[in-house]
């Protein structure tokens, strides 16, 4: 079995989950189960990001002492990933004692193996806060952030700690070309690409008498910047500095969105190659979630309201909408009437209606009990064809593709049902092709569990005990994809999968 290390970007505790972190917690929660039908051991870590300015202010703002505002925001954002089924095995706070002993153990490892890269300058520039960044020329547009149109930038002047950035952009460059760094989807190795080239300048890395931080070791007036303290926790979590910790360092994969791709993509292995750490194997940068083109998030003021999209149809279909129409790669457009399209076409009408016929003649048929016949169907043949589509955009995280290829059984099975008719069959007593046809039905909805699985974990445990599983659903499953048996197995009543709704019962969207 081998170890699969997968994050999430850790988020700012200043306001409310709104869709565009969700679909980066679902998508990292996709990846996370197909790696684990796969067979891997999967560590994946979500959290919180509880230091900086913009949560202190915001704090202010929600009128709290800032540790109560932090766990307040940090209880709401895990419950929320709790109810869309969120998969994570550790949770991190960069509060939390284990991340402030960590991001000191790591700057210390700095100061021993190169002491040259921190040194103590003057900055002189402007700062976003809703980035926690200083921003150059290329970053801002009209003076304003490109991530904050409506913030205004601070001017700021101090006497920091610098880290020598501009050291590593060769290196990071090198690991890219070699594939030992990986920066994916292509469009943001590209622009990673160019940032390198074009030089990086060094930053300051420490903020004089800002108390909401991480002292920084030696300097205790200091606190360590909100995004060097940040990125550790990828590390925190492994047990870093503890030695074990190379169990599970480095990454596989982090995810993340796409306007923090040079956070992770320069300053991060950056960071490492200073430390004298392995990078992590990849960087998925993934697009925004978009309301008629607009990002959604707080800052930019528009939210969908991230409730309201759970409520609509529960949890897995909220998912399996994001990732199969808004994407994990570009940015997409999230729109209700979409939703309901979706909901009633693949879902209910597809995947539910499928699901509920194939059961309803074993139950009628053959009293409930799938028959022995292994011998194998066109309908087998896409199955097997699917399984081959699903793995290859899978393994390069398309995810959208991915759920595609599921859905090509569907298609399949509907087909394979008007060809082979089985209530023709039973009216005319032909026993073994009718034996035959419900068994394909019955191995075409345990391909469907497992395939559906990463998209919708909760409809497919339901789909899988509807078929008289009444184990869990696992990697051992999965290594009899080719040739399940259901043989024996008696089907168990099912609830309606997607049950429709009328119009009216719908609040406005
Ligand atoms: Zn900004």
């Amino acid at each position: 079995m081998s170890r699969y290390y997968l994050t999430t970007a850790i988020d700012y505790a200043n306001g409310d989950p709104h869709l565009g972190h969700a679909l980066e917690k679902i998508g990292a929660d996709c990846i996370a189960r197909y790696r684990r039908l796969q067979g891997d051991d999967v560590d994946f870590l979500m959290g919180m990001d509880e230091h900086g300015q913009k949560v202190a202010l915001s704090a202010e703002r929600g009128g709290m002492p800032t540790r109560t505002w932090v766990d307040t925001i940090a209880t709401r954002f895990e419950s929320t990933w709790h109810s869309l089924h969120c998969s994570h095995t550790d949770w991190i706070r960069t509060t939390e004692d284990r991340h402030v002993e960590a991001v000191t153990a790591f700057i210390r490892r700095i100061q021993e193996h190169n002491p040259d890269d921190l040194f103590l300058g003057e900055y002189e520039g402007v700062y976003c806060v809703g980035c926690e960044e200083f921003k150059q020329d290329a970053q801002m547009v009209d003076g304003h952030c490109l991530e904050h149109p409506t913030m205004p930038l601070t001017p700021m002047r101090e006497q920091n700690h610098f880290f020598r950035l501009s050291r590593y952009g060769p290196q990071i460059l090198k690991a890219i070309a070699q594939g030992a760094f990986r920066v994916e989807p292509r469009i943001r190795r590209n622009e990673i690409l160019r940032v390198l080239e074009d030089g990086l300048q060094d930053i300051s890395i420490s903020r004089v008498r800002f108390p909401w931080g991480i002292p920084f070791p030696g300097e205790e007036d200091h606190t360590v910047y909100v995004w060097f303290d940040a990125l550790i926790n990828y590390l925190s979590a492994t047990g870093f500095p503890t030695p074990g910790f190379a169990t599970r360092w480095p990454a596989d994969l982090h995810v993340v969105g796409k306007g923090i791709t040079r956070l992770h993509c320069a300053l991060w292995p950056a960071m490492l190659m200073s430390a004298v750490l392995p990078l992590p194997r990849m960087v998925w940068a993934h697009g925004y979630v978009q309301w008629e083109g607009a990002k959604v998030s707080k800052s930019s003021g528009v939210a969908v309201e991230l409730d309201e999209a759970i409520a609509r149809y529960g949890a897995d279909p909220l998912r399996y909408y994001l990732l199969r129409e808004v994407g994990f790669e570009n940015d997409g457009n999230f729109t209700y009437p979409r939703f309901d399209e979706r909901y009633v076409a693949d879902l209910a009408d597809g995947l539910g209606n499928l699901v509920s016929r194939s059961l309803a003649m074993v139950s009628k048929y053959r009293e409930g009990q799938f028959p022995s016949s292994e011998e194998n169907t066109p309908l087998d043949t896409a199955g097997l064809a699917a399984k081959e589509q699903f793995e290859t955009a899978m393994n390069r995280l398309r995810l959208r593709h991915g759920a595609e290829a599921a859905w090509t059984i569907v298609t399949a099975a509907n087909q394979y049902i008007v060809q082979v008719q089985p209530w023709t069959l039973a009216k005319t007593g032909q026993d073994q092709d009718l034996d035959r046809a419900l068994a394909a039905l019955g191995r075409a909805l345990y391909r469907l569990a497992l395939l559906c699985q990463p998209f919708m974990p909760a409809k497919a445990l339901a789909i899988w005990n509807a078929l008289g599983f009444t184990e869990a659903m696992e990697a051992g499953h999965y290594t009899k994809f080719d040739a399940p048996s259901l043989a024996g197995l008696v089907v168990q009543p099912l609830a309606p999968l997607f049950p429709k709704r009328k119009p009216e019962d719908y609040p406005i969207g």
